[in-house]
Formats: structure tokens, C-alpha cells, sequence
């Protein structure tokens, strides 16, 4: 995940900040993503998204998708939707593969001011879902490399 936040400091409530939010799902069309037999990235980062986006929409946050079904968008065009918007938080969701299956678990990805959202989102996700905590890292913004695509 790559979380770019407008104005996200240490001490303000980020509920407080972000209204609306554009979630991306990774991939989609003709990229495909990491794989693992049939199993296609781009379809369980799209699930993933609808329901987030659920969720997202119940606690009264605005949303926008970047896709809600299997097209191509350039990554070009993914965030060039939430800088048209101005949006509070770009939110792109990515399922990485690794042939090792001993490397496993839950990492965020972040640009520009957005550690303290970033580490914020990291540690209530892997305490949510039970995984290992593979930590926070300040990315470019582009796709990150798996293994075996
Ligand atoms: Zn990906």
C-alpha cells in the first residue's frame, strides 16, 4: 500500500483531517499482478478495496475508486484521480507474492509527510488480522516488484 496524506502530523486526529479518500486497487486488465497458480493479484485487491471502500462509506468517509472492475489504468492516471480531487488520502492496496514462503505478512508503503498515518494504518492492520508486522518503508511511487511477475 502507498499512503500519500495531504497534512497528517503526529498530534492531530487523522479522522479528524481526512474526509475523502480515494481507494486504489493495484493492477487490473491486462496487468495482472503477482500470481500464485490461478490466483491473480488484481482480482484479490479488487475484493479487497470493495470491501474497505464498504466500510469506508459506513463510517461516512467519501470514496472514489481508481477502478471498480477488471480495467487497465495507468498508474499515471490512478494518481492523476486524486490530485484532480484533492483528495485527503490516496489508499493503493496491493497483494505481493514471494516464492519463499517464509516471507509473509503485512508492510505499508508511504510517500511525503504520511509516516505517522502510515505506521498508524500498519499497526491496527496486523493487529486486526493476526499477520507479521513487516514494518513501514517511505517508497517512490511506483509498482513494487514482486518475485514473480
Ligand atoms: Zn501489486
Amino acid at each position: 500500500m502507498y499512503i500519500p496524506t495531504k497534512t497528517t502530523s503526529e498530534n492531530h486526529s487523522i479522522q479528524q483531517e481526512i474526509r475523502q479518500i480515494v481507494i486504489d486497487p493495484g493492477h487490473g486488465g491486462r496487468d495482472p499482478g503477482g500470481h500464485r497458480g490461478n490466483v491473480e493479484e488484481k482480482a484479490i485487491v479488487l475484493d479487497v478495496a470493495k470491501r474497505v471502500k464498504d466500510k469506508l462509506l459506513y463510517d461516512g468517509y467519501e470514496v472514489i475508486m481508481t477502478r471498480e472492475r477488471d480495467t487497465y489504468i495507468s498508474l499515471e492516471n490512478r494518481v492523476s484521480v486524486a490530485n484532480d480531487l484533492n483528495a485527503d488520502l490516496f489508499l493503493s492496496i496491493h497483494a505481493n507474492t514471494a516464492n519463499d514462503s517464509s516471507i509473509n505478512g503485512v508492510e505499508t508503503h508511504y510517500i511525503g509527510d504520511s509516516a505517522s498515518f502510515a505506521r498508524l494504518l500498519q499497526t491496527t492492520t496486523v493487529n486486526r488480522v493476526n499477520m507479521n508486522d513487516r514494518g513501514i518503508f517511505e517508497s517512490p511511487f511506483y509498482h513494487f516488484p514482486t518475485e514473480d511477475s
